[in-house]
């Protein structure tokens, strides 16, 4: 959210890229691309790329963080140096610490934290590309991750925002629409639940457009659900030699 475009970013109904107001960008999804980790998963939405590892559960060194009771999570979001027009200053900043809270906040609702006392459950997602909506991608491909790396889960979590540019509410923001438009809201959602394990708000909403900003956002959630799952399903059902985006 920024300043104002000099040009709309809405001409008759259609949007800089084409798409209708409720209409997602393209997404495809892989699980288990990366041979090291436990479990892993691609995304590719729009123009962003996010890769996600997961490892454990595994017992969590230094004792003394250890929960007896319960699996500690941890998640970390990174942006690439490259993954933006100007090359991002490598390390953690507190965008990124507040992303990876948040995601973990959302991951905690749907793992069985409890099957695991005194492991650690390791999340990295890394944007290697980045066009607006990179945590709704990053939960997306971490919440994968956790399911191809067998961990045991309630569900999985799918992330998808919504937004609103030139007065109107919009499905799944770009870069363009993110920069010059009035607001923001991802979304993290487990469909089978109805349940929402992410809100965030950036810009201004009226009560009826935050409605139709929460409605379109669920709705792309459960466009994003099925294809986790098919992604899930083609990881197990597909010989791996062949299963490079079928
Ligand atoms: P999200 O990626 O979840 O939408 P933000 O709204 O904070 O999160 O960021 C929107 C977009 O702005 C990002 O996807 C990225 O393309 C861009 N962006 C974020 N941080 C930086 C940065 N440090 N330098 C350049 N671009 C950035």
């Amino acid at each position: 959210m920024g300043g104002k475009s000099s040009t709309p970013l809405i001409v008759k109904g259609k949007r800089l890229d084409g798409r209708k107001p409720e209409e997602l960008r393209p997404i495809k999804i892989e699980a288990g691309v990366l041979n090291r980790a436990d479990g892993s998963c691609y995304v590719e939405w729009g123009k962003n790329k996010v890769i996600a590892a997961v490892y454990g559960p595994r017992e969590l060194h230094p004792k003394h963080l250890q929960d007896n009771t319960q699996a500690v999570l941890r998640c970390r979001y990174n942006m690439a140096p490259f993954s933006v027009d100007d090359r991002k200053r490598p390390g953690p900043d507190r965008r990124s610490v507040e992303i990876s809270k948040v995601i973990r906040e959302a991951l905690e609702r749907v793992v069985f934290l409890n099957y695991f006392p005194t492991s650690a459950i390791d999340v990295f997602m890394e944007v290697l590309q980045a066009d607006a909506g990179t945590r709704c991608a990053a939960l997306t491909a971490a919440s994968v991750a956790l399911a191809d790396a067998g961990v045991p889960m309630r569900d999985l979590v799918a992330g998808c925002a919504a937004g609103k540019v030139d007065g109107t509410v919009v499905l799944d923001l770009m870069q363009e629409e993110d920069n010059y438009g009035e607001g923001d809201l991802p979304l993290g959602y487990i469909p089978s639940k109805d349940e929402i394990v992410l809100l965030q708000m950036d810009g201004d909403f009226t009560k009826d457009e935050f409605k139709t900003a929460l409605n379109y956002a669920i709705k792309g959630a459960k466009k994003i659900y099925a294809l986790q799952k098919e992604a899930l399903k083609r990881k197990y059902t597909t010989n791996k030699e062949t299963a490079k985006w079928i």
